[in-house]
């Protein structure tokens, strides 16, 4: 006979459907036992929406966001707020390390579209501002989210994203992401990026603040419940603040002068 197990179903199906539920399909966090928001993905005593704009932005340009396996678990993310600022079909994610054209054909299409952008500062990058959009379709802009090295791997390993042309933000706006330590000053979050890449692209300028909200408030509520802001390694050596042990390996020193000096490393 088999067990009839109804009983233990959870909530009544008639909550569902109320408030915020199930308006976004956004990766939920992997490990986490805490209630979450099914619109922010964030644990519900710390619940982002209320920074989040009522109704998604109204963009043409569409996202793609390449990301790092290892990011889709970090607990700090920040493109599930990017999600929610925006209309689901102008921002897709796209989890994985290697996109190959046979498995990724939509991908592969974005990539050979020549109107196609792909964000990756380096010597070959155009500024962003000095792009001229002559296409009659819409936009595409592909974004890598990971950490340097990662992003470097996905970027320099995939053939595919060798056709898109290469495009970098020329910004002087200093990471407000203080959460997680960003290499250098002007290392920008995946959200910053997008936010500012964003507000270029449709030129509109109330775009980089809407984004730029809900991470101000998780940054706040953060340092509120006693994370320590993360200067950049950069600030820290500037200002005499870097008080961890001075590396013994000498790579590793090299490095850290470097940074000091502001070559690019
Ligand atoms: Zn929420």
């Amino acid at each position: 006979m088999e067990r009839d197990s109804g009983a233990a179903a959870g909530p009544s199906a008639g909550e569902e459907g109320e408030g915020c539920a199930g308006l976004w399909e956004l990766p939920v966090e992997r490990c986490e036992r805490r209630p979450e928001c099914s619109q922010c993905s964030r644990p519900q005593k710390v619940c982002l929406c209320p920074f989040l704009p009522i109704h998604p932005l109204k963009i043409s340009t569409c996202l793609y966001i390449i990301q790092h396996p290892a990011e889709e678990s970090r607990v700090l993310r920040t493109v599930p707020l990017l999600a929610a600022c925006l209309p689901p079909d102008k921002c897709k994610i796209l989890v994985g390390r290697r996109f190959s054209e046979d498995r990724y054909p939509e991908l592969a299409a974005v990539c050979r579209n020549p109107s196609t952008l792909i964000l990756y500062p380096g010597a070959e990058a155009t500024n962003l501002e000095e792009v001229t959009v002559m296409s009659s379709s819409p936009p595409v802009m592909i974004i890598i989210d990971g950490t340097w090295s990662q992003a470097k791997d996905i970027f320099y390993k995939n053939s595919l994203f060798r056709f898109p042309k290469q495009v970098q933000l020329k910004t002087n706006i200093s990471s407000q992401y203080v959460i997680r330590t960003q290499p250098t000053n002007n290392c920008l979050s995946t959200l910053e990026c997008a936010a500012v890449a964003l507000t270029i692209m449709e030129k509109n300028k109330s775009i980089q603040e809407t984004i730029l909200r809900p991470l101000q408030a998780l940054c706040s509520f953060q340092l509120q419940h006693g994370a320590q802001i993360h200067h950049s390694k950069e600030h820290l050596l500037k200002n005499g603040l870097y008080d961890k042990p001075m590396p013994k390996n000498k790579r590793k020193l090299r490095r850290m002068e470097l940074l000091l000096n502001n070559v690019k490393i």
